[in-house]
């Protein structure tokens, strides 16, 4: 049988019979329907167990008639050097607890950190930062004291815990902590002290964001100190270090919160005679749900609809959502429109199908693209969700009444009230 479904291992359906290995003359072609390009779930279901079917009912099928071979460990489904090495390492990892915990490392990434801060824990964290002790442990030699203190090990324990330095920092915090009860042997149980502050020092959720700024910005400062101080000679003044940490936390503090305040984008009306579609997508536990407002250049909703799929990968979900959106359009006779999602991988495919970051989306991008007349004019755009916010609230009402299908928006029924020629993202939608 040939290996064909990319979302399985070693990529074959299991047949419900050993004798469905033996049909030589059946086709992929065989098992959907030409004029929908929907699977034949009838013969899907004879021929293969119900795991199978699922993982097959997830492929779309595209019309495009080429052919190309998908390199799927990789999410753009093209082979690199970097990869197919990855792909090759990977048995080593497969026991391996801390590559097993995605969501340890996924986490690290998502904190409200700079890149540069964020990358300084992922180290602290696989513990390669260059100290004697981690040193010593691949090429032994002597050890050798702290650099800042010239007391006890040059270890990150010691650094970031024990050292004077380290125990002025964190009394002289907002969280003013006895840092030598902290000593984690593990610099991993630190990160995840630094990602989940509630849960191991009872900090309130409201001061998380500025606990881990200040704990990173912490260890960050108290590192870049002690290799001045073995490089260079340099000496520190342990109470100036530690108005350093207070100073830079609060100027990361602010500026965090001045770029959030600017990432609040508004829906802009499209141009006369242009049309705008907002869609989005929500991943629910056993489903997921997509939904498109249309809107003119007044603000006015003309159409909206939602459907319910099964539950699916965020980029499969806001890829159908783009394949929801465009008959709105079509189906109105609407020639100009705008597309509008928050997913730029999408928005990305759209614009370059060819290119597209995720292999997984490119049939859904290739079928909404071919269901787009060609005497239209379109244009693709991402926002962020707040200017999405419209689509982002009809998805969210069609999850919770489990609703499929065009939403009437008029007369509007008790069930929705509309909000219409201003602003469509104050949709009020009431369950
Ligand atoms: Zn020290």
């Amino acid at each position: 049988m040939t290996p064909w479904i990319p979302t399985i291992p070693l990529f074959k359906p299991s047949p419900r019979s050993p004798n469905n290995c033996h049909q030589p003359s059946l086709l992929i072609s065989d098992l959907f329907h030409h004029e929908t390009l929907k699977w034949n779930t009838v013969m899907l279901q004879a021929l293969f167990e119900k795991d199978s079917v699922r993982e097959i009912s997830k492929i779309h099928v595209s019309k495009d008639p080429n052919i190309k071979y998908i390199w799927t460990p990789s999410c753009s489904g093209r082979c690199s050097t970097s990869s197919a090495y990855l792909s090759a390492i990977s048995s080593r990892y497969s026991t391996n607890a801390i590559l097993a915990s995605s969501n340890f490392w996924k986490s690290i990434w998502k904190l409200n950190l700079n890149d540069r801060l964020r990358l300084f824990l992922w180290k602290i964290a696989w513990n390669i930062l260059p100290t004697k002790e981690r040193l010593n442990s691949i090429f032994p030699s002597n050890l050798e004291a702290c650099p800042l203190c010239k007391v006890l090990e040059d270890s990150l324990q010691h650094l970031f815990f024990n050292c004077s330095f380290a125990r002025i920092i964190w009394r002289s915090s907002s969280w003013p902590l006895d840092s030598t009860a902290l000593n984690f042997s593990n610099m991993r149980d630190w990160i995840n002290l630094i990602l989940y502050p509630g849960a191991m020092l009872g900090i309130p959720i409201e001061d998380h964001h500025r606990f881990q700024i200040f704990a990173s910005v912490a260890c960050d400062i108290l590192w870049s100190s002690r290799n001045k101080a073995y490089h260079d000679g340099t000496t520190f003044d342990d109470l100036q270090v530690s108005r350093n940490v207070n100073k830079l936390t609060l100027e990361h503090f602010e500026a965090w919160h001045k770029s959030s305040i600017s990432l609040v984008e508004k829906w802009i009306p499209p141009p006369p005679g242009w049309f705008k579609i907002n869609y989005d997508t929500a991943i629910q536990d056993s489903f997921s749900v997509q939904a498109a407002v249309c809107c003119n250049n007044s603000g006015n909703i003309i159409r909206m609809t939602s459907q319910i799929s099964s539950k699916c990968l965020p980029n499969i979900g806001e890829a159908m959502a783009v394949l929801l959106a465009v008959p709105l359009a079509s189906s109105s006779n609407i020639k100009k429109f705008i597309l509008e999602g928050d997913s730029l991988v999408v928005i990305l495919a759209l614009l370059n199908p060819n290119f597209s970051q995720d292999w997984r989306i490119s049939p859904i991008i290739l079928k909404t693209l071919d269901s787009i007349p060609a005497s239209s004019s379109w244009r693709a755009r991402k926002v962020n969700r707040s200017a999405n916010f419209c689509a982002h609230s009809v998805t969210h009402w069609a999850a919770t009444r489990f609703s499929s299908g065009s939403i009437p928006i008029t007369p509007p029924t008790p069930s929705i009230r509309i909000v219409s020629g201003k602003d469509p993202s104050s949709l009020v939608l009431v369950c």
